[in-house]
C-alpha cells in the first residue's frame, strides 16, 4: 500500500504498468493505454506498479465509455494512495496542456527528457509543474477543555450548509504564518496569535497544497466579508454545524480538536 511519486522510470523496474487515462479532470484506470499516440507522463511507483497519466485529447473517444470518475469521487472508490497517485496524474497533465507554448517568447514546447520539465527549443526558458500553496486554519477561543470554541466559516459559493475552517492561497513575498493572520482578519475581522503548523495534503483542485494551522483568537469581533464568507460563529465540540467529509484536511483539524477536548 504504497506510492512513491517520481518523475522518470526506474531503469530497473520489472513490474507492470497502469495508466491513469485523463479526460478532462477525470480519471480512468487501465492496463493499457487507450491510444499509444497520446502523450503519456510518469506518475511514479504505486504497489510495486508504474503508473503513467495519458493525456485524453479533447474531442477523443471517451476510452472509459463514461466509466471515468472526477477525483472527488474517485476519493470514495479507491484507496487513498491510489487516489494520490490520480490527483498527481491530473495535475501533471493538466500543467503539461496549459504550457503548450513557451510563456516568454511564444514559441511551441517540448517536454524535457529525464526531468518533469517542459522547455522552450527557442530561447531555452524551463517550466516545472505549479503548487499554489494556500493555508488552512482552525482558530479556538478560550482555554483548551468543554468551553473553548472553534471559529468555523460557511463561504458564499458552497452549496451545502457546511461549515469549516477558514482557508486562503499564499501570496507572493508572504510567509505560511503571515498568510494565516492576513486571511483570517479579512475573511472574518478577527486577530489571532500563535499559528502552528499541523500537516499537509496534496489537493489536486485543480493544483494547491493545504498546509494545516492551528491558530488563538487574541481580539475582535466577527465581521464576515461579503464577497467570502456567508456566515461564521464559534462553535462547541458538542453543537458543531454540519462539516467537511473527510477527503479535506479541515475535516482532520476539527477531529483533532473535538478528540482534544476529551
Ligand atoms: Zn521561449
Amino acid at each position: 500500500m504504497t506510492f512513491r511519486p517520481l518523475n522518470v522510470l526506474p531503469a530497473d523496474h520489472d513490474g507492470e504498468h497502469r495508466y491513469v487515462h485523463v479526460i478532462g479532470a477525470s480519471v480512468f484506470v487501465d492496463d493499457r493505454p487507450a491510444d499509444d499516440g497520446w502523450d503519456a507522463h510518469f506518475v511514479g511507483i504505486v504497489d510495486g506498479h508504474a503508473w503513467w497519466a495519458v493525456d485524453v485529447p479533447d474531442g477523443a473517444d471517451d476510452p472509459s465509455y463514461g466509466a471515468a470518475l472526477d477525483l472527488r469521487a474517485f476519493f470514495g472508490r479507491a484507496p487513498e494512495h491510489h487516489w494520490l497517485a490520480a490527483g498527481r496524474g491530473v495535475q501533471v497533465v493538466e500543467w503539461a496542456r496549459t504550457h503548450r507554448f513557451c510563456g516568454r517568447c511564444g514559441t511551441p514546447t517540448e517536454l524535457a527528457a529525464g526531468e518533469r520539465a517542459i522547455r522552450c527549443p527557442a530561447c531555452g526558458l524551463l517550466s516545472f509543474p505549479r503548487l499554489a500553496p494556500a493555508m488552512i486554519t482552525l482558530v479556538t477561543r478560550g482555554e483548551p477543555g468543554p468551553d473553548q470554541e472553534a471559529l468555523l466559516a460557511r463561504g458564499v459559493q458552497w452549496t451545502v450548509p457546511m461549515y469549516s475552517c477558514l482557508a486562503g492561497f499564499v501570496e507572493p513575498g508572504e510567509s505560511l504564518e503571515a498568510a494565516v493572520v492576513r486571511e483570517v482578519a479579512e475573511e472574518v475581522g478577527i486577530e489571532v496569535v500563535d499559528p502552528r503548523y499541523v500537516g499537509s495534503q496534496p489537493w489536486p483542485f485543480p493544483n494547491s497544497l493545504m498546509i494545516g494551522f492551528t491558530a488563538t483568537y487574541a481580539s475582535g469581533e466577527i465581521v464576515c466579508d461579503p464577497t467570502e464568507i456567508a456566515d461564521a460563529g464559534w462553535y462547541r465540540r458538542d453543537d458543531l454545524p454540519m462539516i467537511p467529509p473527510g477527503i479535506s484536511i479541515a475535516r482532520r483539524l476539527i477531529d483533532d480538536w473535538v478528540r482534544s477536548g476529551t
